[in-house]
């Protein structure tokens, strides 16, 4: 079949969710994709910042194989061992107690919500209690994390939503206080927003957050599905602010690229029992051995001093694309999470790119977003800077 025929055939038949760009992608080796026609493209996409290793890493394939051939599904209802093994891990990993495994982000955030309300729930027994999230926020897609992502496009035609969910402007603690009441149950936010256009939270605002959290015994909710696992330059972005959340969300890169997410919480906030909550494939055992391999893969080699080199790298060759264009207003990120601030359409440039050879996504309508596999090289940054600055110009 023709690249052509294939697009027709999806848009025959899948929903029109998305308005896709027009090319098939086959096959991935390291850092590069290619399509049907076998035209290479290097990724600053990663899938949207999952495949943190690159495509056909052999550690990660092998491990896959194995566990296939060994079980691939087994229910919740009975133990196994890479889920068992796996928790440990993230356990140790993030210095909290316990952990619940998912399908997929949204996933992890609606356990992350309902632990909140019943934490609170136990503490006062009244069922109208509320959440603070922030403005620009992204949490996903399924009614839950719906009604904590702060943007007014996703949430109109599906309202009436989650009640009891209040917006506070991110990195400004005073909005975040003036919506506490006796009701608040939690808060949760990205410690680096990721769709919203890559905004870090300042360090005073985390701190900020963490201590009104500590003076009304509200949980603080933590999303690390786009900004942990090493995206950031360290394990889980949190780190840099010497504050520890009381759930925590993970998914994209945790699996790198089989489906799988999870909320982790303290020993005080684990507030779900056993009937509150469940899943059929979360956790299972081709989930975990695939968190195993990625786990084993951060262990085994260098990879967050990787991602600390050449993200430096990255930052200053773009900046000095701030510098070079006028389209080009500014950068914001952390590691290898960035955004470059355009005042024009982000998309027009993704396509200028793609055809160049650069896969890159946007976070928002005029940021630039650039999320590549951990793996990458300065002569990757190079080779992406040479492009864009085509597709700029
Ligand atoms: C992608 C994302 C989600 C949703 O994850 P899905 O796996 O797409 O459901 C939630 N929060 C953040 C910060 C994300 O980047």
């Amino acid at each position: 079949m023709t690249t052509k025929e294939y697009i027709d055939i999806a848009e025959k038949n899948l929903l029109h969710t998305y308005n896709r760009y027009q090319i098939v992608l086959e096959k991935g080796d390291g850092v590069y994709l290619y399509d049907t026609d076998g035209k290479k493209y290097l990724d600053f996409a990663a899938g949207i910042a999952v495949f943190a290793f690159g495509y056909g890493n052999k550690v990660y394939n092998d491990a896959l194989k194995e566990q296939i051939d060994k079980i691939i599904h087994t229910s919740n209802l009975y133990y196994n061992i890479p889920a068992t093994v796996a928790a440990e891990r993230l356990v140790k990993i993030s210095g909290l107690d316990r952990v619940f495994f998912t399908n997929s982000g949204t996933e992890a955030i609606e356990g992350a919500v309902k632990t909140a309300r019943r934490y609170a729930y136990d503490k006062d027994g009244t069922t109208d209690h509320e959440i603070i999230a922030m403005k620009h926020s992204f949490h996903g897609r399924s009614m839950g994390a719906l009604s904590v992502t702060g943007n007014d496009k996703y949430q109109e035609p599906f309202k009436p939503l989650i009640g009891g969910v209040k917006f506070a402007e991110f990195n400004n603690l005073d909005s975040v206080k003036e919506l506490v009441t006796d009701k608040t149950c939690a808060i949760i936010l990205e410690p680096v927003q990721g769709e919203g256009g890559i905004y870090p939270a300042t360090e005073e605002f985390i701190k900020g957050v963490r201590k009104i959290c500590d003076e009304n015994d509200i949980l603080l909710i933590f999303d690390e599905i786009q900004c942990g696992m090493g995206r950031t330059g360290k394990m889980l972005a949190h780190e840099y602010y010497g504050v520890k959340p009381d759930v925590m969300t993970l998914a994209k890169a945790l699996g790198c690229g089989i489906p799988v997410g999870a909320f982790l919480t303290t020993e005080k906030a684990a507030a779900l029992k056993p009937g509150d909550h469940g899943t059929t494939y979360g956790g299972n055992p081709l989930a975990t051995a695939a968190i195993n391999a990625v786990l084993d893969l951060f262990e085994n080699t260098d990879i967050l001093s990787n991602v600390n080199e050449v993200s430096a790298y990255l930052e200053s060759e773009l900046d000095k694309l701030v510098d070079e264009f006028d389209c080009v207003k500014g950068r914001r990120g952390k590691g290898l999470m960035q955004g470059l601030i355009l005042n024009k359409p982000a998309n027009d440039v993704i396509l200028k790119a793609m055809d160049e050879g650069l896969l890159v996504i946007s976070a928002g309508a005029e940021v630039l977003r650039m999320v590549p596999p951990l793996i990458i090289t300065k002569e990757n940054v190079d080779e992406m800077i040479t492009i864009l600055r085509k597709a700029l110009q």
